[in-house]
């Protein structure tokens, strides 16, 4: 489904940055593009389409627990920004096991 993106690297000091965090599930260090220097992203968890199948199996299963997904972090899409520009550098959508 989704296509195979390389992140680049960028080196700087002796240490690698990544452009994107694509599949980071937590906040890390990157190489923002536009601001030209090494950010520490900034993460927002949001409901992706898996987190409302999620819910709906859990409303059969337990008739009241179909709010588990909601207050669930690990059942949310993760999506990485710059914090200085705002820019998406990331995203890691969630998929059940
Ligand atoms: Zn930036």
């Amino acid at each position: 489904m989704a296509e195979e993106s390389v992140p680049l690297t960028i080196s700087q000091g002796q240490k690698n940055y990544k452009t994107s965090l694509n599949n980071e599930r937590e906040s890390s260090q990157f190489f923002c593009n536009k601001c030209s220097k090494v950010q520490e992203s900034m993460i927002d968890h949001k409901v992706g389409t898996w987190t409302l199948i999620c819910c709906g199996i859990w409303c059969i299963l337990t008739f009241i627990g179909g709010l588990i997904p909601f207050c669930c972090k690990p059942c949310k899409d993760v999506v990485q920004y710059c914090p200085e520009c705002n820019q998406k550098v990331g995203e890691a959508p969630f998929t059940p096991c």
